[in-house]
């Protein structure tokens, strides 16, 4: 197996990084407040909350929903990779449309599953009716990465309904969206919605992510999950985080203004960008390739995702920075097309 891809990590403080959608703001100062709280001999000394309880109280009084109802993990990463273990058999099937988060295959191929794609249509739905009908785990970007469209909820449920299987709305990005499904939980009973604390809660760093889905699904995850799957400095600041509302409400103003100003930016400079309701907007052009331009941009230290997929081709797909990265790139760009 070819194995997955991360975006690149480079460790250089001057280089402008718009290629794995972090924040680019940083994280509430009550998150600090709360690691250094944790940071005692007895709390390091010891194993953490199997469960997260703390966390999952905090969580569910600020998303309105049972703490039963919430699953802890090391990145959502991890939640995706517990609910593969726990729901497909080997030589069983995985599904998704394409383009779309590319760790779904390797899940599917870790696990000895097949791995069954459609297209989305032109308008960026999903074809009518769901066509990977039958699959064990059937996962859904929404939005969806890299291309930022997302659905509306009572689509999600009349998708999921005609999948059947376990269909796992992966929220990664929700948090920057107008709508979310996370009201859809528990009323389509195969609807599982995941969230990423490494996005919208400028956590990347922390390894944080959730499940949400009827209690009895709960409990069936926690079975295959590892017993102490997030740490104790983890749990503390996703708390912390998730709790601090208020906070994060403001970056979402910038980072939804500035992707904006992007959109509108590069579509002048000649760009096909596809509406986004994420923290990053998809860019493909028809009448030159991208790859040299993503090339020469990283040549300027300025760091995008080139991304291709076989039968769709290829885009750059670029984080929103601060409104000052956003004016270094716009400004390369000027020069380079
Ligand atoms: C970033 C991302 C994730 C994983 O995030 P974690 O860092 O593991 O929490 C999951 N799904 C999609 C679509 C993502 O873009």
């Amino acid at each position: 197996m070819a194995g997955y891809t991360p975006g690149e990590q480079i460790n250089d403080p001057d280089i402008i990084k718009l290629n794995t959608n972090e924040n680019p703001y940083p994280p509430s100062p009550r998150v600090f407040e709360a690691i250094r709280a944790a940071l005692t001999g007895d709390q390091l000394r010891k194993y953490p909350q199997p469960f997260g309880d703390h966390f999952r109280h905090t969580a569910g009084r600020v998303l309105g929903v049972d703490p039963d109802s919430i699953l802890i993990g090391n990145g959502s990463d991890d939640i995706l990779t517990i609910l593969t273990r726990a729901f497909v058999p080997e030589g069983g099937r995985m599904a998704s449309l394409t383009p779309s988060y590319t760790l779904y295959r390797s899940l599917a191929e870790i696990q000895g599953a097949k791995f069954e794609t459609a297209p989305f249509t032109a308008e960026w739905k999903p074809p009518t009716p769901w066509p990977l009908r039958g699959a064990d785990l059937t996962f859904m970007a929404n939005p969806n990465s890299p291309t930022g469209n997302a659905l509306r909820p009572h689509e999600v449920a009349a998708f999921a309904e005609q999948a059947g299987g376990v269909f796992v709305l992966d929220e990664a990005y929700a948090d920057f969206a107008e709508t979310n499904g996370l009201e859809l939980v528990g009323k389509v009973p195969n609807l599982v919605v995941t969230r990423s604390f490494s996005k919208y809660y400028a956590l990347a760093g922390i390894r944080f992510g959730i499940a949400v889905a009827p209690p009895a699904v709960i409990r069936e995850l926690v079975k295959v999950k590892d017993s102490y799957n997030c740490d104790v400095l983890s749990l503390a600041a996703a708390a912390a985080a998730i709790d601090d509302q208020d906070y994060y409400a403001g970056l979402r103003a910038k980072v939804i203004a500035t992707r904006g100003r992007m959109t509108i930016a590069l579509t002048e400079l000649g760009f096909h960008v596809t509406p986004s309701q994420a923290n990053f907007v998809w860019c493909r052009r028809d009448d030159k390739p991208v790859k040299p331009i993503y090339e020469a941009l990283k040549a300027k230290k300025i760091l995008v995702r080139y991304m291709s997929y076989p039968d769709y081709g290829d885009g750059l797909r670029i984080s929103v920075g601060t409104a000052a990265e956003v004016e270094r790139l716009l400004a390369e760009l000027r020069k380079l097309v």
